[in-house]
């Protein structure tokens, strides 16, 4: 009677809820090693704060901005991903657009509102960010889930993606580097999916670049329109400032796209939220990005420093079969299916035909171990977890030890 059918077939986020569960063990006492967090724990470069408080002395820093951002953050932002990508936004047959949004969580979703018709279909490649899924939903569209494995990195056969595609498909999302998995796809891999794109003229490819500059291990990621380039025509390329910058409570994110799609974008932006937040707009166009350069490489050594520790804790204590290599964001995603104390839940999987339990998991990990992850099976990965590795490099080791010593339990 209270809420619409849609609100109601939405899922709530699954990180919430284990939050919820973090604070209560906290507020009893217990130590808790939170290694569920999407964000690193510091502030952004000094430089970027300064500008964010000199414009706080300017009157146009507190009024709307225009719907689809600042005109000159939006060509900074196309110049910057010209230069870092190494492409043109250029085309005889098409012009190129920018739309700044209140996070790319919002650009994804807009998108999405532009192109998809009800009942069209969108490729996802699991593991997937938690929102895609929901976001597909919401504009009628239907998901159809490509499968990946942790012994193959969870990287998508070229050939499943193939299966797939059928006359119904509108779009493909492809999100390198991976959250939850952690690591970017080869460019081999790009360079085959560009040539099935190429076979596809139809469809649209939204590229999820949140992560791109947190590679930790050669070679940096790639993408697909590098290697033919004629592909930029249909891709909308989706980043922000959340990771790249350290900023995700300042909510901006960008998609740049052909004109057509972000003028589509814009008109749903502009009625629901409007323009993005001004002041952090007019500081990022104070801002010179290529300070940026090097202020990742104390995380990058941290990142790279707790996948070692994975690989000898995982690899070298009889649970390789769980380890693979992580190489870029911040995650590593756990499958704890062929694992011994998994068989219990075999059973139960029998009994109940229930075919996920990494809530179940989660939670029994958290009781015993004071280890707080997040349910896999949000991003369309049953019975695994999303590990973060932000934390500290002597927290994560006793983590990990005590990961370990709870996944190389036998069977009761
Ligand atoms: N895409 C991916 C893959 C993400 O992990 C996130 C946030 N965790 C987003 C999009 C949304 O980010 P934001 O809205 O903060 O820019």
């Amino acid at each position: 009677m209270f809420v619409s059918s849609r609100v109601k077939n939405a899922n709530t986020s699954v990180t919430l809820k284990v939050n919820e569960q973090v604070n209560k063990l906290a507020m009893s006492g217990k130590h808790v090693y939170n290694m569920t967090a999407g964000q690193l724990p510091f502030k952004p470069a000094p430089e970027f704060i300064h500008h964010i408080n000199q414009q706080l002395n300017f009157l146009k820093s507190y009024q709307y901005s225009p719907i689809s951002g600042f005109e000159k953050l939006r060509r900074k932002f196309m110049s910057y991903v010209e230069k870092k990508r190494n492409i043109q936004f250029q085309d005889d047959e098409i012009e190129f657009d920018c739309i700044v949004s209140n996070g790319s969580k919002q650009s994804l979703y807009n998108a999405l509102g532009a192109i998809i018709n009800p009942g069209d279909e969108v490729i996802l490649l699991t593991p997937f960010w938690v929102s895609y899924p929901e976001m597909v939903k919401f504009w009628g569209g239907v998901t159809i889930e490509i499968e990946t494995h942790a012994f193959d990195a969870y990287t998508p056969a070229i050939d499943e993606i193939k299966k797939h595609i059928s006359s119904r498909t509108k779009a493909i999302i492809i999100n390198s580097p991976n959250n939850p998995a952690g690591i970017h796809y080869t460019d081999q891999w790009m360079k085959e999916f560009a040539a099935l794109m190429k076979e596809h003229e139809d469809i649209f490819i939204i590229s999820d670049e949140l992560y791109s500059e947190i590679c930790y291990f050669d070679p940096a990621p790639k993408y697909f329109y590098q290697f033919d380039k004629s592909l930029i025509k249909r891709t909308l390329l989706v980043d922000g400032i959340s990771k790249t910058f350290a900023c995700t409570g300042l909510r901006i994110g960008f998609c740049i796209g052909p004109k057509k799609v972000i003028e589509g974008m814009e008109k749903i932006q502009a009625q629901t939220t409007s323009g993005p937040n001004s002041l952090i707009q007019r500081a990022l166009l104070d801002f010179d990005f290529s300070l940026l350069e090097n202020f990742y490489d104390p995380v990058k050594d941290q990142l790279r420093e707790c996948a070692h520790i994975t690989r000898e804790v995982f690899r070298d204590h009889g649970l390789s079969h769980c380890w693979y290599q992580t190489t870029s964001a911040f995650y590593y995603l756990l499958n704890f299916e062929r694992l011994p104390f998994f068989q219990k839940y075999e059973e139960l999987m029998q009994e109940s035909g229930k075919q996920d339990f990494s809530e179940e998991i989660v939670r029994d990990i958290l009781d015993k171990t004071g280890v707080a992850l997040v349910p896999g099976a949000a991003f369309g990965f049953p019975n695994s977890a999303r590990m973060s590795m932000t934390i500290e490099i002597a927290p994560f080791t006793e983590a990990m030890q005590r990961l370990l010593d709870y996944m190389s339990q036998k069977p009761d």
